[in-house]
């Protein structure tokens, strides 16, 4: 698949899993990327394997927790090149009871999870807003639309999410800005492995990363008359 024009994009967490995954699928179909994590060292391989396939892709090493920082650090990546697609998907997993959840830890799912985002695209939007064009995605969770236990606070966050989305459609859209929230089932990646996730799913029956990916792309290559809300993409084995 080819695009009519050169379009950047840039996403978060595109160091692993769903962002990697995203990051090679654009790169196929024509799309200029600036990939966001905390780590150089992983980034530099997705940077290269994106290179492969004659688009440019530049590597940039945010920690997005720091959310204080985060406006300012995205502005200086669009002064890079403009960015036309935006790909919130940065985040991490993390499970325990509410009653178990220190106000710490709860601070850490919702600064990185939702206040980040919120703070990526106050770095974007103007830019996007000045040439009255722009595609934001946003990657949610079915955890924002169906509670499970252990999962609270990540949840909360996903929801904050669809929120945060909905508003920004409704607020942006005379702007010419599109929005869309993407709420996956489970995906099989290192997100299963991190030291705040204990889960035992039957990793063989999630959805991969790659799947992902090609829901996001295909929100982000919508006519620009067209907009995905919010599109639900679900293993189809199963409610996982
Ligand atoms: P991974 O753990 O594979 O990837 C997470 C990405 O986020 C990595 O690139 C990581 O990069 C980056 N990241 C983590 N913390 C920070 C930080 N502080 N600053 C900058 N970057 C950071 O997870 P997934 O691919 O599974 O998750 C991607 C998104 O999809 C998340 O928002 C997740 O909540 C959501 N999601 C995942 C599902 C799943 O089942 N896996 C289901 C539904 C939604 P680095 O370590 O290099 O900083």
């Amino acid at each position: 698949m080819s695009v009519e024009h050169k379009r950047r994009a840039l996403i978060t967490g595109a160091s692993s899993g769903i962002g990697k995954a995203t990051a090679l699928a654009f790169a196929k179909a024509g799309i200029d990327v600036a990939l966001v994590s905390r780590s150089l060292d992983k980034l530099t391989p997705v940077c290269e394997a994106v290179s492969h396939t004659g688009v440019e892709a530049k590597a940039y090493e945010v920690d997005l927790a720091c959310v204080a920082q985060v406006q300012e650090k995205m502005q200086a990546i669009a002064l890079d090149g403009d960015i036309d697609i935006l790909v919130n998907n940065a985040g991490m997993g993390y499970t325990a009871t509410l009653t178990e959840t220190p106000l710490s830890d709860w601070q850490q799912v919702i600064d990185l999870n939702l206040t980040s985002v919120f703070q990526c695209i106050m770095g974007i939007l103007p830019s996007m807003r000045t040439r009255g064009t722009g595609t934001i995605i946003n990657i949610s969770s079915i955890s924002a639309k169906q509670a499970f236990p252990n999962w609270g606070a990540y949840s909360v966050s996903k929801a904050g999410l669809i929120a945060l989305s909905q508003t920004l459609a409704q607020e942006e859209r005379a702007h010419g800005i599109r929005v869309t929230a993407i709420c996956p089932g489970a995906v099989n990646t290192e997100l299963w492995d991190t030291a705040t996730v204990n889960a035992n799913f039957d990793r063989s029956k999630m959805l991969t990363p790659e799947i992902v990916a090609q829901s996001i792309l295909h929100a982000a290559l919508l006519p620009q008359q067209a907009v995905i809300d919010e599109l639900t993409i679900m293993p189809s084995a199963g409610a996982l």
